[in-house]
């Protein structure tokens, strides 16, 4: 078999969290939760299932579902969504993200990315034949160099990929940025990729700035966004893409001969839970508290933090205190420490290594004070 993509092996998530496993350490790679979610929402989905709506979901999405989704759109960015021509629920938002990128990419167009870059994107250029073309994020802080991106756009450049907050770092997108995104797009026929699936998970008085507010950038966007991330259920695999009807369209083409629609309990269990703006609302002070208690206990350790302002992350700095790589620290950490977190290297395609980790702080208040006991160790 000829590999359609040969230089791809099994994603760092996996294998950390295996590697976790194996060495009964406490896995702050992966990032998911360790607690209970909501048990309104499960009672809400179980009662679907007993109540015998087992079959099909329509093929974009069940309408009461994706009328809630242009709620709540409506709700925190006053947009206008039409839930019939512009949701479709995904089986999670990595695949509404590989949905769209297939969607537009056609062989040798260019796609921008930023790294380090969650390790889907790459992947989902290259299998569609797409040039992902590749920009470091000013380090320390994880800002877009908007003159580097203005210098690397050609007349194949076809997609800019963002993501806010972001991941690995916790970085997020200011007003300027869009901004700049503005300019660099106007006139153009370069289409937006905005990963969006931690948009509830934004600190310190923060604003998210959804491409769903910018009604110009929105006419070439696909923006997407996860109810795993949201609601604490990673493992249901739920989220969704809003565009415009013309794009959307297209999106649907490729949704439909792929996995054709989603579990139907679980949009009639998250339709009912949305209902509630409460559902979303206190999210991000929720997590934020979760941030603020690791960083605390953290003082104990040597590692450095760099600052994070969303999603699940911290990333912290060991330049300095090891001279191992960080993907060699990261295995010592869980091997000989107890602790797993993520090497940032793996989130460049480089391989480039500032001797940063990444760690998931989305987990019980014990979880974290049990790994930070462990972290503390390392002198
Ligand atoms: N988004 C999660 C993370 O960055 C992992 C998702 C996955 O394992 N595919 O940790």
């Amino acid at each position: 078999l000829n590999s359609k993509l040969p230089n791809v092996g099994t994603t760092v998530f996996t294998t950390m969290s295996r590697m976790a496993t194996d060495h009964n350490s406490v896995n702050l790679g992966q990032g998911f939760p360790d607690f209970e979610m909501s048990e309104d929402l499960v009672e809400l989905v179980s009662k679907a299932m007993k109540d015998g709506l087992n079959q099909y979901a329509p093929m974009a999405g069940l309408p009461i579902l994706c009328e809630r989704i242009a709620e709540k759109a409506s709700d925190l960015y006053g947009v206008e969504i039409n839930a019939s021509t512009d949701v479709t629920v995904t089986p999670g938002g990595t695949y509404a993200i590989y949905t769209a990128l297939t969607t537009v990419l056609e062989p040798g167009d260019e796609a921008i990315v930023f790294e380090p870059a969650y390790d889907s994107y790459i992947p989902n250029i290259e299998i569609n034949g797409a040039v992902p073309v590749l920009i470091p994020l000013e380090f320390p802080g994880y800002s877009i160099p908007w003159d580097v991106v203005r210098s690397k756009i050609t007349e194949k450049t076809k997609m800019i990929i963002i993501n806010s907050p972001h991941n690995p770092t916790g970085s997020v997108i200011r007003e300027d940025d869009i901004e700049q995104l503005r300019q660099i797009v106007k006139g153009t026929n370069i289409f937006i990729l905005s990963d969006e699936v931690y948009e509830h998970l934004i600190f310190d008085g923060l604003q998210h700035q959804s491409i769903l507010r910018f009604p110009d950038l929105l006419e070439r966007a696909f923006v997407c966004f996860s109810f795993g991330k949201t609601f604490h259920s990673t493992g249901w695999k739920i989220g969704y893409c809003i565009s415009t009807a013309p794009l959307m369209k297209e999106f649907r083409k490729v949704h439909q001969f792929n996995c054709f629609s989603v579990h139907t309990p679980s949009q009639v269990g998250l339709a009912g839970y949305l209902q509630n703006k409460d559902s979303y609302n206190n999210l991000g002070a929720f997590v934020q508290k979760k941030r603020d208690y690791f960083n605390q206990l953290m003082a104990a350790t040597i590692f450095k933090p760099l600052p994070s302002f969303g999603s699940y992350f911290q990333c912290y700095s060991y330049a300095g205190l090891s001279e191992l790589g960080d993907k060699d620290l990261a295995i010592m950490l869980t091997k000989q420490y107890g602790v797993t977190p993520i090497p940032v290297s793996a989130f460049y395609h480089e391989g480039i290594d500032n001797k940063v980790i990444r760690f998931c702080f989305c987990k019980k208040e014990q979880t974290l004070e049990k790994a930070v006991e462990k972290l503390a160790k390392f002198r």
